[in-house]
């Protein structure tokens, strides 16, 4: 370590100690705790364009981009304005205003195929927890039917039923699902292998008339990236609505991230007929913001109109909501243009260097989200494959890019995220930190 990396260390290390005595964990989310690589978490001070800045102000490249939202790179300046003009307005009102009109406008407009956009209606929630909450309910709302059927290693957000197998902090610290779940509760969810079309079927054939719902990311990115195999998102759709059963479409992580439509306007298999589409990360640019929205049969079944009941105090906040419009007005093609090339050029490098250091890996992709799995040939498929993997080579890795000024993701089970801010000074850094720890991750 040199002195200002050992500096630091202790500055974040003792404010660690000081959270771990009044906060669980010393966190506020997890995974943020650095549980499976060890070590005390780097407390964040400030962050600007590709860069996040310690409790001893040591600079890092940042490749968790807050876990998605910041797709411009943080602190963008038009957004920072946005928020700030709003902030002067005022902070909340427990009233409707313009802008969420307009977010609403916008997103049915930048979610199209050939002219039909899937969000003909749009509610604004403040995670992505509630937004895939409130999409289970719809569904069960408009079906009458109790049981929901998601993918093992799929993340959802953290309300009770869709916890079982998911993905992100579940799998990273290895729990099958959470205590304090009540078996009557977990039992209305089906977790089935992912990209497994028998299975699917068989769940139908077994439980006839009795499935309101398909949840799936619209490709999995939570733990690591898994791809949907070409063909699967179609079958699923079709399945579902065969037997009288909706698809929900989570786009919390990928929507706006890997494409300006999101995945739904990306995916191989061209538009899918899915029901509902929720919505998280990049739409609020960095403050709570998440949503969800599709086909106006179903979405009017939400209380004031329809019997499904969803509210919130600070739902369709006016900062957020002045966040997530800045982002998206900023987000155009040359912005995923920024982000798809430096994606593909992180994740060359990752591949020269741990090629070189004699590591086999596969890097998994979904459009410019990708993860690197170690000790394997090819690209996950499922959640059994994913945890298949050398993943104990990832602790030593992981350090090594963090002593030389690299944050990464601190878990196998987390996609990379680039930034349209990462430019050449920041791709360099990555480059020239690769080699090294790339040959932590042989010796590991
Ligand atoms: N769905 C997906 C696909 C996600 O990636 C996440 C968060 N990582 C969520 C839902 C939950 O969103 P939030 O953390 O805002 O509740």
């Amino acid at each position: 370590l040199s002195a200002a990396s050992s500096e630091a260390y202790d500055a974040n290390a003792a404010l660690f100690e000081r959270a771990q005595r009044r906060i669980p964990g010393g966190v506020n989310s997890p995974v943020r705790a650095y549980r499976s690589v060890g070590g005390a978490p780097r407390f964040v001070r400030r962050a600007a364009g590709p860069y996040v800045y310690d409790a001893e102000d040591r600079e890092y490249v940042d490749l968790v981009a807050s876990w998605g939202p910041a797709l411009l790179g943080h602190g963008n300046p038009s957004v920072v304005a946005a928020v700030k003009a709003a902030a002067d307005r005022g902070l909340s009102f427990g009233a409707p205003t313009e802008g969420e009109v307009e977010l609403a406008e916008l997103v049915h407009d930048r979610v199209h195929r050939l002219g039909r956009s899937p969000i003909e209606r749009l509610r604004l929630v403040s995670t992505g927890t509630e937004a895939t909450m409130t999409a289970v309910r719809l569904a069960r709302g408009a079906t009458d039917r109790p049981l929901v059927v998601k993918f093992a290693g799929h993340y959802h957000g953290h309300s009770d039923g869709l916890l079982a197998d998911a993905g992100s902090g579940v799998a990273t610290l290895a729990l099958p699902a959470s205590a304090g779940v009540p078996a009557e509760i977990a039992a209305q969810t089906l977790v089935l292998p992912y990209n497994d079309e028998d299975a699917l079927r068989l769940a139908f054939e077994r439980h006839p008339g009795r499935i309101a719902a398909v949840i799936t990311e619209a490709a999995a990115a939570n733990m690591g990236v898994v791809a949907p195999l070409p063909g699967f998102n179609r079958f699923l759709v079709e399945t579902a609505h065969a037997n009288g059963a909706l698809v929900i479409l989570d786009e919390v992580l990928t929507g706006f991230r890997v494409h300006p439509g999101g995945w739904w306007a990306l995916d191989p298999d061209g538009a899918l007929d899915v029901d509902l589409i929720t919505y998280g990360k990049v739409i609020g640019g960095g403050l709570p913001l998440a949503a969800l929205g599709g086909r106006a049969s179903v979405m009017d079944l939400l209380a004031p109109l329809g019997p499904v009941y969803q509210a919130g105090t600070l739902s369709g906040n006016p900062l957020a909501v002045a966040a997530g419009l800045a982002t998206l007005r900023a987000a155009d093609d040359d912005v995923y243009a920024r982000v798809d090339a430096a994606s593909q050029r992180v994740q060359a490098a990752v591949t020269a260097a741990l090629t070189e250091a004699g590591v086999a890996h596969a890097i998994s992709r979904a459009g410019n989200l990708f993860s690197v799995a170690f000790g394997v040939t090819e690209a996950p498929r499922d959640y059994d494959e994913v945890r298949a993997q050398e993943s104990w080579r990832h602790p030593a890795f992981f350090h090594a890019m963090l002593e030389q000024g690299i944050s990464l993701p601190p878990s196998v089970f987390e996609a990379w995220f680039l930034t349209a801010a990462h430019d050449d000074r920041a791709l360099s850094r990555v480059e020239e930190a690769l080699p090294s720890a790339a040959r932590a991750a042989a010796a590991a």
